[in-house]
């Protein structure tokens, strides 16, 4: 077809991703659609979007995935292109294929390339043909564990466990010993088996502490390719990114070359065009390892964007439609520091478990020089269970890292999110950390530092509670809608006649309860509480803790429950229960395996006892909170 004719472009996305390209698009003058779930009917992607077409039901499966239907949603609106973002299609060199037989244009490499590099071991083949150091692994095709357990043994434990076809952290084990690695394998298989609809594995040497360091490569349809530089994405938990920077800091200009050299090496190898990251683990001597090349645009793309002044996704749409790279290696600009976080609805405590739920307050920072926010949802809107919970991304840039990383402190600072887990205050943690501040970054980042970053809960003081008290009762809905809100016959905080006055509450927030006695002359500041319906919002430290009234009605239920019986502690389905009733069991011993987000999690005895009861079986879905197995403690 004539590529010069893109002026309407698909995004088979979601969320933020689908908001920025769109933003992109329309900065080209091009019309926009988007495509939705059911229950995606109403989301900021759709909203923003010039057109919108129903895909289906809620699951990913029934709408996102759905390539057919993608496809006749582009030819029903009249778009020429399709952008697949990230996730959902983004990597399936099938749909890459029918998008181009449909006569429509595909935003992203074309599929021979996304082959090559779909399965990790495959990749990895190629790759040490074309002389890129790669971690040293087994990625044959034997998957019998007896072949795993010889290969390990000579690697020496630990040893990774990764999908071929992975991707996001699944299907990801690290083993160990030997004598964990039939349980390690067959569980990643299944993982893998359910992610990715194919269970092959391969294994690698688990290195100590590396640095994730990535080469973001573009590359045009005229055979030229080049390196916008590299990203430091270390600051990781699961496996997973969470803070992300750019340059990395302390890289040398000659391994800053070696790099970028080798990942370009890497794409002209599988005839690569477009945006492509590939992925390196860097030891402490300056060694690099290929690890995977991801064939599409990386959540963490804006930190690049930030260095160079470019805008990827129109360097995406003007080599699809033929144009030649506008630049060359050297003329690739590097201009100060950027670092983003990844704000999702999470649960930092509770392993970084997803979490869901409605925002019931939802307020991004200001948006100003070196400051900038991508993000998909808005106050109000539901975080659903189906998809990834990344809220938004918050990317600070800076002369200097230093200003880069305070810049991003007072973002995260204006940011508040009430309704659903977040881990906000963990990512101002991590970005207040000496070490942090001091680039001292490697994958084991996060562990290292866990008792600063993942404190105990602190015991809230009596000031909080004040604060709280008195917020609660200046935003008392009823009170505010009176006429003369001063007359003492519509207050509620026990004004009496010629005395202070003093009001008694119990209130709970974060699992404490305590009785205030409230003292009415306490002044509360408006940025310190936020109040969305029954909820306030209390700004303490870096944190906003949800206080309620306490209400003795609403938790009578709830009491029995809590003792000695094990609840989900997400919403997902059950697919192993490894206890029988009667079964003796050891603090900390894996009792149900329960699937969300296509990972696994093992629920664990948290002491030592009996179970009494199992009140779920393989196969079951079940929701966050609901009472999977009882246990009687042992003594
Ligand atoms: P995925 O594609 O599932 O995200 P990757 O292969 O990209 O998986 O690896 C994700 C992260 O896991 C890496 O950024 C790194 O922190 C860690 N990792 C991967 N391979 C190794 C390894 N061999 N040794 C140590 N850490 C590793």
């Amino acid at each position: 077809m004539n590529l010069e004719v893109i002026s309407t472009v698909l995004v088979a996305n979601r969320g933020e991703i689908a908001c920025r390209i769109m933003r992109t698009a329309k900065a080209l003058g091009l019309t926009t659609v988007a495509v939705h779930s059911d229950i995606d009917r109403n989301a900021r992607h759709v909203r923003e979007a010039d057109i919108a077409v129903n895909l289906g039901g809620a699951k990913a499966s029934d709408s996102y995935l759905l390539g057919d239907r993608i496809i006749a949603a582009a030819q029903s609106s009249g778009a020429q292109a399709i952008h697949p973002g990230y996730g959902f299609l983004s990597e399936n060199a099938d749909f890459a294929r029918q998008v181009e037989q449909a006569g429509l244009v595909f935003l992203g490499p074309p599929a021979t390339a996304m082959e090559a590099m779909a399965s990790k071991s495959a990749a990895k083949t190629l790759m040490a043909k074309a002389r890129v150091p790669l971690v040293p692994g087994y990625h044959g095709e034997d998957q019998r564990l007896e072949t795993f357990r010889a290969a390990c043994m000579q690697l020496g434990y630990p040893v990774l466990l990764k999908a071929t076809a992975g991707g996001g952290g699944k299907g990801m084990k690290v083993v160990e010993s030997a004598d964990e690695l039939a349980e390690a394998l067959a569980s990643a298989q299944r993982e893998a088996q359910s992610s990715f609809g194919d269970g092959r594995l391969l294994a690698e040497k688990y290195l100590a502490t590396p640095r994730h360091v990535e080469i973001q490569v573009f590359a045009d349809r005229h055979g030229h390719c080049l390196y916008l530089n590299e990203r430091d994405c270390s600051i990781q938990r699961r496996h997973q990114k969470v803070v992300e920077e750019a340059p990395a800091p302390g890289l040398s200009a000659e391994l800053r070359r070696a790099m970028g050299e080798a990942a370009v090496q890497a794409a002209l190898a599988i005839g690569y065009v477009g945006a492509g990251t590939v992925e390196f683990l860097l030891d402490e001597r300056g060694g690099f390892f290929f690890m995977e090349m991801n064939t599409r645009l990386q959540v963490e793309h804006p930190v690049t964007e930030a260095i160079t002044g470019l805008d990827l996704v129109a360097w995406q749409i003007r080599i699809a439609r033929g144009d030649p790279l506008p630049i060359t290696q050297q003329h690739v600009p590097l201009n100060g520091h950027a670092i983003e976080v990844r704000l999702y609805a999470e649960d930092p405590e509770g392993g970084f478990l997803p979490a869901s739920g409605r925002l019931l307050v939802y307020r991004e920072p200001c948006a100003g020089p070196g400051r900038r926010v991508d993000s998909g949802v808005a106050q109000g809107d539901e975080v659903s269970p189906f998809y990834d919970p990344m809220l938004a991304k918050l990317i600070a840039w800076g002369e200097s890292r230093e200003e880069a990383r305070q810049r991003l402190l007072a973002m995260l600072g204006e940011t508040i999110v009430g309704g659903c887990k977040t881990n906000l205050a963990f990512l101002q943690r991590v970005l207040a950390h000496p070490a942090f501040a001091q680039a001292e970054l490697d994958t084991g980042f996060i562990e290292r530092h866990k008792a600063q970053l993942l404190p105990p809960a602190e015991v809230l003081p009596e000031a909080f509670w004040q604060r709280a008290a008195a917020g609660l009762l200046a935003t008392d809905a009823d009170r505010q809608r009176v006429d003369d809100p001063r007359s003492p016959w519509t207050r509620r905080d026990s004004w009496r006649c010629g005395l202070p006055g003093v009001a008694r509450m119990t209130l709970v927030s974060a699992g404490q309860r305590q009785v205030v006695r409230f003292d009415a002359t306490t002044v509360v500041a408006e940025t310190s509480v936020f109040r969305a319906a029954d909820t306030l919002y209390v700004r303490w430290g870096v944190d906003w803790h949800a206080v309620c009234r306490f209400d003795p009605m609403a938790n009578a239920d709830a009491l029995p429950l809590a003792a000695g019986g094990l609840s989900a502690p997400m919403n997902g389905c059950i697919v192993r229960v490894l206890i029988e009733v009667g079964q003796a069991v050891e603090a900390g011993a894996a009792l149900v395996v329960l699937e969300a987000m296509k990972m696994e999690h093992s629920v664990r005895a948290s002491e030592a006892g009996t179970v009494s009861a199992i009140h779920c079986a393989e196969g079951d879905r079940v929701d966050e909170g609901s009472v999977l197995l009882a246990m009687e403690v042992r003594p």
